[in-house]
């Protein structure tokens, strides 16, 4: 464990890095890695800029450098150009999942000075690196040629590069990869180069050469790296979509409002999109996660292709965190809800400016509840995980991955936004934003921001009426109580009402409702068809598969109504009502996507039904389910069972 140190002089501890990251300045990341997708690895080398903070009685420590890393095999490390045998990965301090620790000794003239010095190790991944998805010609959309990725957040860049694996460090990272010469590699960093020229280590073959550079500090999650047969459209002379050849025209036509996602950030945000250029990358369909915000290179699953643009809010939100959370980042993993609730309110922002509709905001914000009530029944109201800023000591990140620190830290910000009135919040967001752009933060040091803003717009007998600790650190949502009611209710209910009732009227009736009807099914949006199955979802509904069946649900190529249909049918038993369609459409969703949103609860609900189909189908999908994704379903599997 490591202590972050801070300008204000307070202290954090993050207990998910092994490193010693708090005794240096971290300077510089430089990358030169080969892409070989025969053994399945990356090999070449890392190199870090640092130097020493200032000496303290505290620091004596800092004869060593202690860098993270998982499943790295190390060849030779170099500090300053000299090569050096005086390191050790150290077995014995290790943790299955916090990595093992690389220890290597400083020569007294580094550690005796100031000045920035240069490690350099040279090293290949693992087997089983956690953050790498190498995946099979048969697993991607063309067929021919095989395809890598990386999946960094939380905790995975150590089994990447060894480093500083803490969000708390901070710095720009470059990039020089070797790949074969029909891929095209791309990097969370704008491309400065790219050319084809002999192998280095097999002049008879050509390889592609490409460099990369990101100059604004960035931390190690989202360090990024794809490789595959890739091809690009522009939507702007700032963005782009890249994509597989046969996707990328579907893709760019999906994603094509995200250069008007992205000047409608900059209008709410007040401050210009920082990283230059902006792609979306739409990856196989194994991505486990529905985007993850990667600079300059959002990631994507192919779940969001659904034919009508419905579901870009992924990007709405990819974008938002160019602001909220790759500019200001939680300095430890115990502060995510910091990146992810302004990320929910900021992406909310920008659709509900974009489509014209600003009712959508809380008509959204009733799906987001909707989702925080199921994971906060899945943990238990009373599980610690379930607070903001839960207790990570010892705990996995991925394991604490829930909708809480997006929707409950979205409802803590909007508690916040009514009391203060919008006017003066966005005026707070803003002098968040820049204020803590390029550098991290706690929730404490938040608090103290709020707190100090609102004595200095409204003068200290004006104080803002939250009760910081119960949101902050209870869990669950009961303990939020009055506030809490009071924020569900303020809601605005038009468009979620005409949705509740036709869900309801299709309860009561048991069929069509006998006012309005397939017209009123028809004229709905994805937010409030969601809205609807939610509803539906809540108690037993028997008609189930009648519903879908009217609807085509089960076919449907938008996953969020699929998914939730699927789940619809589970609950209410059509896997004994019509097993052989019900069990076709479930295997068909888990064997064509791995996106855990989706994969996760229709397993967990696939095996209360059918216990030994589950268990059978993921023996067989294993391998074609990212490593995050694998891990977690088997640890589902292996509680429901
Ligand atoms: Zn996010």
């Amino acid at each position: 464990m490591a202590e972050v140190r801070r300008e204000d002089g307070l202290r954090e501890a993050d207990s998910a890095t092994l490193s010693n990251f708090a005794q240096f300045r971290l300077h510089r990341l430089h990358l030169e890695l080969r892409v070989e997708f025969e053994q399945r690895r990356l090999a070449g080398a890392a190199e870090l800029t640092c130097s020493r903070r200032a000496r303290s009685a505290a620091d004596d420590a800092a004869i060593e450098c202690v860098l993270d890393t998982r499943n790295i095999k190390v060849h030779a490390v170099l500090v300053n150009g000299e090569r050096t045998s005086s390191w050790t990965l150290d077995a014995e301090h290790g943790h299955e999942v916090f990595g093992t620790p690389l220890r290597i000794a400083l020569p007294e003239s580094v550690y005796s000075s100031d000045e920035e010095f240069q490690i350099r190790i040279e090293y290949e991944t693992g087997e089983n690196a956690s953050a790498l998805q190498w995946i099979a010609p048969s697993g991607t959309h063309g067929g021919e040629y095989p395809f890598l990725f990386t999946q960094c957040q939380a905790i995975h860049a150590r089994s990447l590069a060894p480093c500083f694996d803490t969000p708390a460090a901070k710095c720009p990272y470059s990039a020089r990869i070797v790949s074969p010469e029909w891929s095209t590699a791309l990097c969370s960093a704008l491309m400065t180069s790219s050319t084809t020229a002999p192998d280095e280590l097999d002049a008879s073959k050509r390889v592609k050469i490409s460099t990369f550079d990101q100059p604004i500090a960035c931390s190690s999650y989202l360090i990024a790296i794809a490789c595959g047969q890739l091809s690009k459209i522009d939507l702007s002379p700032r963005a782009c979509v890249w994509s597989e050849p046969g996707v990328v025209a579907d893709a760019a036509s999906e994603f094509a409002a995200a250069e008007r996602f992205l000047s409608t950030a900059e209008e709410i945000t007040a401050l210009p999109y920082a990283w230059t250029s902006y792609a979306i990358l739409c990856l196989p369909p194994s991505f486990p996660y529905g985007g993850m915000e990667n600079p300059c290179l959002t990631f994507v699953t192919p779940t969001l292709l659904a034919g009508d643009g419905s579901l870009a809010d992924v990007v709405a939100h990819e974008i938002a965190h160019s602001w909220t959370g790759n500019l200001v980042t939680n300095s430890t993993w115990n502060h995510f809800w910091l990146n992810e609730g302004w990320t929910m309110w900021l992406q909310r922002k920008i659709v509900c400016a974009v489509k014209s509709k600003p009712l959508l905001f809380d008509l959204d914000a009733r799906n987001g509840i909707a989702q925080l009530r199921d994971d906060i029944a899945l943990f238990g109201e009373d599980n610690v995980l379930t607070a903001l800023c839960p207790p990570l000591s010892g705990v996995d990140p991925d394991d604490a991955f829930s909708r809480v620190p997006y929707e409950k830290g979205f409802q803590f910000l909007l508690h916040i936004e009514r009391e203060l009135g919008s006017e003066l919040f966005l005026q707070l967001f803003r002098s968040y934003l820049a204020t803590f752009q390029n550098k991290t933060i706690t929730s404490e040091r938040f608090r103290k921001f709020v707190v100090d803003f609102v004595a200095e717009k409204r003068g200290p007998q004006n104080a803002l009426a939250v009760d910081w600790d119960t949101w902050l650190y209870a869990p669950g949502m009961r303990a939020m109580g009055k506030p809490y009611v009071e924020l569900v209710s303020a809601l605005d209910g038009t468009l979620a009402d005409a949705a509740l009732k036709f869900a309801e009227s299709w309860r009561s009736e048991g069929e069509l409702p006998s006012d309005g009807g397939d017209d009123r099914w028809n004229s709905m949006s994805t937010v409030e068809r969601v809205l609807v199955l939610e509803r539906l979802l809540e108690c037993p509904f028997p008609p189930a598969m009648a519903f879908c069946e009217r609807y085509d649900l089960l076919e449907s190529r938008n996953c969020e109504l699929r998914f939730r249909a699927l789940m619809l049918c589970l609950k209410n038993g059509a896997l004994a009502t019509h097993p052989t369609k019900v069990r076709a459409s479930v295997e068909q969703m888990l064997s064509t996507q791995g996106r855990m949103k989706y994969t996760r609860p229709l397993y967990r609900e696939y095996s209360k039904h059918a216990s030994d189909d589950a268990k059978a189908l993921f023996a067989k999908l294993n391998h074609f389910y990212h490593p995050i994704c694998a891990k977690m379903v088997a640890k589902d599997l292996a509680r429901t069972s």
